[in-house]
């Protein structure tokens, strides 16, 4: 038997590390003991790995308009018709929507070719839906997207404070860890806060069914609680501008805004004033909301109030969805960002990449981001569009009027590793991606680690690796020397150079004195610098902003959500062993052996009033979509509230998908959408 080869789970963003056996009777997966993210623990979705990596359903050939071509032929179609677009309407008529599960090297050559070549930053991703929310509410706070803490810190915590997060079905292995330092340190607590009772609840020692949206209140609470205590750190808020005016406004919320049982919301502020090692973990539930930048600075503002960041077991900490969503914040794959977190609005910094890249041209202005960039092609102002390894026209929101965007856009690229995905079926030209296992390159998890993904078998059919078809389609542009890599090595090399000129510009993303060796990098924490290696950051009390403090965030909580008679509010997420869009883990009988249908939610009086069945079928629909779920009534939900999952497509047709509902508005900071705030009309299902 040959050594195992050493790479990174596809999936979500914990970043599990994992050995693939190659054998005589196949390929074996399992945890890689010596990975710091999960020391050889896998959940479901890792563990069925080999069971999901089959030919079945991939796209082998370059297609272009549904017939079988040459990769030369689309190629050179995808580029004349970019130019020409360019040529006439200006760099800005052209978009790239891509995807968290591109590897780093993959991002960053779409980032250089569509930034710093074609002249827009009209590039943005599937990773603005989960924590767009996130990346700006750091931004506000610390000057920077700097996640602070390290996964560590939740077992070292003496208080772990799970907000917006399903963490037991969505980063399952987190979870495991988390469960079992909770098992190894009794004293620890763990507070759960979610409008629907979800598996992790289970670990919860104290549960807060908190009124949907109402997050930065309840943080406010805390705030309010903390200076009224005199339980600040007065000498940490040294290192803090806008305490005054952020406590004044949070002492003003409304407790009724919570929705909360009075006796419970007093016990958790009394256990969040009176830990000092707190760990907040927050993720969608937070960010996929049209207030999630305040949101995510209200749970800022307590760490910095009270100086609980970058110290062991201390810290607000974001988890990401996907496998490189970090990797993409690092690399400025997003319509707001430069590369090595350097920014975009920054003259200096844009000068200094434009520089390195001795490119032609360099972005000014921020881009579309991904709701903006679809109106923008339903208003026919964006021509030409690439969509890389996502699949919008499913999980974007108001998913049927986005599908009919992409559909009547004038050209549409999809790269991607699946044949029939809901956006697939939309494209002029199809080009056929490596995927996993079949590509070498970098992905960052949600504590900034990063790791190697390793080849352990060839592409099947004409796939090729993101970067190798981005760069093909750039030489063929007029820019051949600038993209010319033999390989992602060579391709993470320029960009570790480019990070260490970041290093000299004051950014804390200098890897260029990493850990050596492509082939053998192990996972490897960032910064690397001497001072901070591998730690966590703003002990110091040193942050990115111009004056180098942290800044407080005056939070004012948002109304309650309108209420329109006769509708229900929708809440979307997760279930434990599918991913996504389930083209991967839809294969596996295995995995879909845990939940096999789409289903909705709903609580025993809204059923009762409806008239909907156990096990029968309602309809969901709101005018911008509809869908047929199977009923599960459940006080997991509590009345006016339902929830469904997200991976069903609309290829089922009998199920719909279920982001055509969603209608939400974005977070005017961030740009990401309300996924979790559809307003929905349920009645039991009548087949004509
Ligand atoms: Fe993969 Fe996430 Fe599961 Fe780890 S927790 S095995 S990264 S899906």
């Amino acid at each position: 038997m040959t050594s195992p080869i050493r790479t990174t789970c596809p999936y979500c963003g914990v970043g599990c590390g994992v050995l693939v056996n190659r054998t005589d009777q196949g390929i074996t997966v399992s945890g890689d003991p010596d990975h710091p993210a999960n020391f050889g623990r896998l959940c479901s979705k890792g563990s069925a790995l080999a069971e999901t990596i089959g030919l079945e359903g991939r796209l082998l050939t370059p297609r272009i308009a549904g017939q079988e071509a040459g990769w030369d032929e689309a190629l050179d179609l995808v580029a004349r018709r970019f130019a020409e677009t360019i040529a006439l309407h200006g760099p800005d008529s052209v978009g790239f929507y891509v995807s968290g599960q591109l590897l780093t090297e993959d991002y960053y050559a779409a980032n250089k070719l569509m930034k710093g070549f074609i002249g827009s930053a009209n590039i943005d991703t599937n990773s603005r839906l989960c924590m767009a929310s996130s990346v700006a509410g750091h931004r506000r706070a610390f000057g920077s997207d700097t996640v602070p803490g390290l996964y560590e810190d939740l077992e070292l915590a003496d208080l772990v404070v799970l907000t917006g997060s399903n963490l037991a079905w969505c980063h399952p292995v987190l979870y495991q860890r988390l469960l079992a330092a909770r098992s190894a340190r009794p004293e620890m607590r763990v507070v759960v806060i979610d409008p629907r009772r979800t598996a992790t609840c289970e670990i919860a020692d104290l549960l807060l069914p908190i009124a949907p949206g109402s997050d930065a209140a309840l943080f406010n609470l805390v705030l309010a609680a903390l200076a009224e205590r005199g339980l600040t750190d007065t000498g940490f808020l040294q290192h803090v501008t806008g305490a005054a005016a952020a406590i004044a406004t949070a002492s003003a919320s409304d407790p009724a805004l919570t929705g909360l049982d009075p006796a419970l919301l007093a016990q958790f502020i009394d256990l969040w004033c009176g830990t000092e090692k707190v760990v907040t973990v927050y993720s969608q539930g937070i960010n996929q909301s049209a207030t999630g930048t305040d949101k995510v600075n209200a749970i800022l503002n307590c760490h910095l109030a009270t100086g609980r960041i970058g110290r062991p077991g201390m810290g607000p900490f974001s988890v990401t969805g996907q496998p490189n969503a970090m990797g993409g914040r690092e690399v400025g794959g997003l319509a707001n960002m430069l590369a090595c977190h350097l920014a975009l609005e920054n003259p200096v910094h844009r000068e200094a990449v434009q520089d390195f890249w001795q490119s032609p041209r360099m972005a000014d202005a921020p881009g579309l981001k991904a709701v903006e960039m679809f109106e923008a092609v339903e208003a026919g102002k964006i021509k030409a569009l690439w969509i890389m390894s996502t699949n919008p026209a499913m999980s974007m929101p108001q998913a049927d009027r986005v599908a009919r965007a992409i559909a009547a856009c004038e050209f549409t690229v999809v790269s991607d590793v699946m044949a029939e995905t809901d956006t697939t079926l939309l494209a002029d030209v199809l080009l056929p991606a490596a995927a996993w296992g079949e590509k070498d390159g970098t992905v960052t998890n949600s504590e900034r680690r990063i790791s190697r993904q390793r080849a352990f078998r060839a592409a099947p059919g004409e796939a090729r690796p993101d970067w190798k078809i981005i760069s093909q389609v750039a030489e063929r542009m007029g820019w051949g020397a600038s993209f010319a890599w033999n390989s992602p090595s060579e391709i993470h090399a320029e960009y570790a150079a480019l990070s260490g000129m970041a290093g000299q510009l004051g950014s804390d993303f200098d890897i260029s004195d990493g850990p050596g060796d492509y082939e053998t990098m192990p996972p490897t924490l960032w910064p690397q610098s001497p001072a901070r290696r591998g730690g966590r950051f703003f002990t110091d009390g040193r942050f990115h902003t111009p004056d180098g403090k942290a800044r407080m965030v005056p939070v004012t909580p948002a109304a309650p959500a309108p209420h329109r008679p006769g509708t229900l509010r929708l809440n979307t997420g997760r279930i434990r062993d599918h991913w996504h869009s389930m083209t991967r883990t839809g294969l596996s009988p295995r995995l879909s052996a845990h939940i096999a249908e789409p289903f909705l939610e709903v609580h025993p009086d809204d059923a009762t009033r409806i008239g909907l069945n156990p096990a029968g079928l309602a309809q969901l629909s709101n005018g911008h979509g509809s869908a047929i779920l199977r009923v599960l009534i459940t006080d997991r939900v509590t009345p006016g509230q339902v929830f469904a999952p997200i991976h069903w497509s609309g290829r089922n047709a009998a199920a719909g998908r279920i982001d055509a509902l969603v209608t939400g508005p974005t977070d005017p900071v961030s740009g990401q959408p309300a996924l979790k705030e559809a307003l929905v009309h349920v009645a039991p299902f009548r087949a004509a």
